[in-house]
């Protein structure tokens, strides 16, 4: 992590939008699907076409009200608003969107080191379509075409705009990891950044010393990977700096990040509230959720990722770093109900997660539906040492795969059984006899020579010896 010159620090604040997973967009019955056909998913609404009127999705309403329980917001009556500007991704020449009052006033985010920052407002508006430009460098400057694909044009956005709290590049990271863990396990999104359905624009200036006003800040568009953020931001702060110190000032304006070249560059001056003339959207009547509706949204919301990991940690006891960093990634991916129900079936926490982390975290979205039984019982077969790690990890891909099923009759079925005592022995000298020329390398001090003999005996016995075995069988023999 490089550091800002002496006396120098950054102020930070982020505006993520987030796509919602209705089935349909935000005022009107088309399909919310990413990577469909282009064009497919479209309407004289979403088209912006003469006449037509949206019709507010009450569960994009229920959704955003999620997200504002889960970031501790005020949830209010709230209106809409017309932003008017021109771009070929928009067809109404419009964006509906919230201003002045949005569905969720003030609230915060506590990142998983105790800091806690600010939440200015979430607001609901829609997302525009999406641009292609082909020729150049991609951008819409230069290109010699450009395609455009309205299926995004009306689908739901929740957009979080956090108070300007963040201090550095890690920590503008780790509150959009945070925030993405929130939003996914709260239900309303998917938080995938690599589909676009999460992005973040980060505002970024810099000031001497932490008792100065706020500098004049920078707003880095599109960032759409956790690494980006860190980057752009930390790439900003040093820019502006640089500026500063040799004189020169810092301008308002949005900026692009060049992920190749790793630097910003400007894009526009930043536009001012009454460049967009706001006027309220007249098609539609302002939303006022009831007090229970609020209440049932709330009762349906599960426990946030910061509880979650807290439970966690507790079954662990005092995980080391590396059990941090997997209940992190295990909670953020919605799979630590499988740790929980494995350590309740009896297996010890350590192998719960590793398992969980690696092997079912590895299987994509199937593991949804996988029967968190099944894991259990193929663990404690691991546990019981029935098993090997390699023929655990084995039958676990089949309880995936399958959604579950019987362990025992998965391992029968691999022909997967127990070494019989001694058994290992055998092989070891087996093995070490058909390869004499390796073996006395090896004891030679050719370390390389390991692998090939663990594989040798891997094979031999078809995954049923366990590593270690195999590891301290070869040492001494080595050492003999
Ligand atoms: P605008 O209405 O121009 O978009 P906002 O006041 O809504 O401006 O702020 C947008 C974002 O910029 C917020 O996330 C806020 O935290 C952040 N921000 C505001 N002032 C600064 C500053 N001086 N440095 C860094 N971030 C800032
Ligand atoms: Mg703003
Ligand atoms: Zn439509």
């Amino acid at each position: 992590m490089s550091a800002l010159p002496d006396g120098w620090t950054m102020v930070v604040g982020l505006e993520v939008h987030t796509e919602l997973r209705t089935d349909t967009k935000l005022f009107c019955g088309c399909a919310n699907n990413f990577g469909d056909e282009p064009n497919t998913n479209i309407c004289p609404v979403c088209l912006g076409l003469p006449g037509a009127l949206p019709v507010l999705n009450q569960r994009a309403v229920e959704y955003a009200i999620r997200i504002g329980l889960a970031l501790n917001c005020v949830v209010q009556n709230s209106s809409f608003h017309r932003k008017n500007y021109f771009y070929p991704d928009m067809p109404k020449d419009f964006q509906i969107s919230q201003y002045d009052v949005p569905i969720n006033g003030p609230g915060y985010l506590d990142l998983p080191d105790g800091v806690r920052v600010g939440i200015e407002r979430a607001h609901l508006e829609e997302d525009t379509g999406k641009t292609t430009h082909l020729g150049g460098t991609g951008r819409i400057h230069g290109s010699d075409e450009s395609l455009v694909d309205y299926n995004r044009s009306g689908v739901p956005l929740v957009e979080i705009v956090s108070c300007p709290d963040i201090r550095s590049a890690a920590q503008a990271r780790a509150y959009a990891a945070e925030l993405r863990s929130i939003l996914i396990a709260s239900g309303a999104s998917d938080g995938r950044m690599e589909e676009g359905s999460m992005r973040v624009d980060a505002n970024v200036s810099v000031r001497r010393g932490d008792d100065q006003p706020f500098g004049t800040r920078c707003e880095i568009k599109n960032l759409n990977s956790l690494r980006s953020v860190q980057r752009a931001v930390e790439y900003e702060a040093l820019r502006q700096i640089a500026l500063l110190e040799d004189g020169g000032t810092v301008t308002q304006e949005t900026r692009h990040w060049d992920e190749d070249a790793g630097k910003t560059h400007t894009l526009r001056t930043k536009e001012e509230a009454y460049d967009y003339r706001y006027f309220p959207e007249p098609d539609l009547v302002p939303v006022e959720p009831t007090s229970e509706f609020i209440d049932t949204v709330r009762s349906e919301l599960g426990p946030m990722p910061a509880e979650r990991r807290a439970t966690l940690v507790s079954l662990l006891g005092e995980p080391t770093d590396a059990q941090l960093d997997q209940l992190l990634s295990v909670v953020e991916q919605g799979l630590d109900s499988f740790v929980v129900a494995a350590v309740a079936a009896g297996v010890n926490a350590p192998l719960a997660l590793t398992r969980t982390s690696n092997e079912l975290a590895a299987s994509g979205d199937v593991v949804a539906t996988v029967d968190a039984q099944a894991v259990a019982a193929t663990l404690l077969m691991e546990q019981a040492g029935e098993l090997s790690a390699t023929q655990s990890k084995a039958v676990l891909q089949e309880v995936i795969v399958n959604g579950g099923g019987d362990p025992k009759a998965i391992a029968k079925a691999k022909g997967f059984e127990q070494m019989a005592d001694g058994a290992l022995d055998t092989i070891l000298d087996e093995v070490i006899a058909a390869h004499p020329d390796e073996w006395s390398r090896f004891c030679d001090g050719d370390d390389k020579l390991q692998g090939f003999f663990t594989g040798k005996i891997m094979a031999a016995t078809k995954g049923q010896a366990d590593g270690k075995a195999v590891a301290a069988g070869l040492r001494t023999r080595r050492s003999a």
